[in-house]
């Protein structure tokens, strides 16, 4: 089942933002399933089971803090490593990301110099 490529759920529903961050995840050999909402977010990280989750916080209807707070109540998803990204670096945006549980917080746009490794420092390892 596992490839051993590493699997990431990108959510987003700006598409330019979308397009940045699976051209930097895919040029670097990771393997990037996309969501454009959190009701889609959360069916596809139930049927996939990626190894990491980028859900994007300013999203119509389910916002990524709640797409968030579902998926670590779900016992199918809790075990996922999630980050936060924004585009509005509000005050205080960061410490509740962390606070809920979030490995990491991201300001858009993507630094693409630091993105990845960023990304790569909160997957699970492997064990063979
Ligand atoms: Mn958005």
């Amino acid at each position: 089942m596992s490839t051993g490529v590493p699997r990431i759920l990108l959510v987003e529903d700006n598409e330019s933002n979308r397009y940045l961050a699976k051209f930097l995840l895919e040029r670097e050999g990771l393997c990037v399933q996309e969501a454009v909402n959190g009701a889609e977010a959360l069916e596809q990280a139930r049927r996939w089971q990626p190894d990491l989750i980028i859900l994007d916080i300013q999203m119509p209807e389910m916002d990524g803090y709640e797409a968030g707070q579902r998926l670590r109540a779900a016992d199918e998803t809790r075990h996922i490593p999630l980050v936060a990204a924004s585009s509005f670096a509000m005050a205080g945006d960061r410490e509740r990301a962390l606070r809920l549980g979030f490995a990491d917080y991201f300001e858009k746009p993507y630094d693409p110099e630091t993105f990845v490794d960023r990304i790569r420092r909160q997957l699970p390892s492997r064990q063979p």
